[in-house]
C-alpha cells in the first residue's frame, strides 16, 4: 500500500528532525521542511532514495558544525548560519523529492541517476564551502581568478574542490547497494556532474547573487545585516540568494544530464 510508506516516512522523518532540531542541525522551520521532505521522498522511493539524501544531510550538518567550531569568524560571510532553516533544506530537498515523487506515478528511465545527480550537486556545493573554509587557504573569483576572502560566494579554491568531490563521491557510494550493474558509470556521473553543479553555483553566486558590503567593517557578505547596521547592495539582484541559487544549479546539472544522455 502506498499510503503506508507515505506515513512510515512522515514517522521517520519526524523522529530524525526532533533530533537533528535538538542538536542545532536544523531550526524549528527547517525541521518542519525536513519532515514534509521524508515524507515525500521515503514515500515515493523507500530506503533506495532515503539513504542517500540522508547520507547528505547528516553528514553535511556535522561537517558546518565541526567548520563552525574550528573557524565560526568565516560565519560571519554566509547568509545563513550552521543550524539550516526551512528555505536552506527546502532548497536543497525540492528538486530531489520532486524526481522522487515524480517517478512513483510516473516511472521513467535513469530515474535513480537523476536523482542522485540532484542530491550529488547539493553535497558538491555544501562540502566544497565547508570543507574550503576548514583552514586558510588561497581563494580566487571564479570569473576572475582575482584572490577574494574565503567565504565570498564564487570563491573558488583547491581545498574547496577536493571537498566537493568527495561530497559527490560519497553520494555516489551510498547509493551503490541499489544498482545492479555500471557501477562505476554511476559512480563516474555523480562525481563529474556533482562537481560541474557547483561550478554552476560558484558562477551564479558571483554574478547574479545579491552581495552586500558593510559599512562598519567594510566586509563583503550574503548579509542585509551586519556589525548590528543594514549592509549595503553593491552587485548582483536582490531577491536572489544563496537558496534560490542552490535551485538553479541542480536544476541546470539536470538540464546538463538530460542533454547528455539524450546524445548517447
Ligand atoms: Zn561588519
Amino acid at each position: 500500500l502506498i499510503f503506508t510508506g507515505f506515513l512510515y516516512g512522515f514517522i521517520f522523518g519526524l523522529i530524525i528532525s526532533i533530533i537533528s532540531y535538538r542538536v542545532k542541525f536544523l531550526s524549528l522551520s527547517g525541521s518542519i521542511a525536513a519532515v514534509i521532505l521524508a515524507t515525500i521522498i521515503f514515500g515515493s522511493g523507500q530506503w533506495q532514495y532515503t539513504v542517500p539524501i540522508l547520507t547528505f544531510f547528516l553528514l553535511s550538518s556535522l561537517l558546518s558544525k565541526t567548520r563552525k567550531t574550528i573557524r565560526n569568524e568565516i560565519e560571519e560571510s554566509f547568509e545563513k548560519s550552521s543550524t539550516r532553516d526551512f528555505w536552506q533544506v527546502f532548497a536543497n530537498g525540492l528538486i530531489p523529492s520532486l524526481i522522487a515523487f515524480i517517478n512513483l506515478v510516473f516511472p521513467f528511465q535513469y530515474a535513480y541517476l537523476f536523482y542522485l545527480v540532484s542530491i550529488a550537486v547539493a553535497t558538491a556545493d555544501t562540502w566544497g564551502t565547508e570543507i574550503g573554509t576548514f583552514k586558510k587557504t588561497r581563494t580566487y573569483n571564479i570569473r576572475n581568478f582575482n584572490e577574494v576572502e574565503q567565504g565570498i560566494s564564487g570563491g573558488v579554491s583547491l581545498l574547496g574542490f577536493v571537498g566537493s568531490v568527495l561530497g559527490a563521491l560519497t553520494i555516489g557510494l551510498s547509493s551503490l547497494y541499489w544498482i545492479e550493474d555500471q557501477k562505476l558509470y554511476f559512480i563516474a556521473i555523480c562525481v563529474s556532474l556533482g562537481v560541474l553543479g557547483s561550478l554552476y553555483d560558484s558562477i551564479l553566486g558571483s554574478t547574479i547573487q545579491a552581495q552586500y558590503i558593510c559599512v562598519v567593517c567594510k566586509k563583503v557578505t550574503e548579509r542585509q545585516n551586519h556589525c548590528k547596521i543594514n549592509t549595503h547592495k553593491f552587485k548582483g539582484i536582490s531577491w536572489i540568494n544563496n537558496d534560490i541559487i542552490n535551485i538553479v544549479s541542480i536544476s541546470m546539472s539536470i538540464l546538463t544530464l538530460f542533454i547528455l544522455l539524450s546524445l548517447i
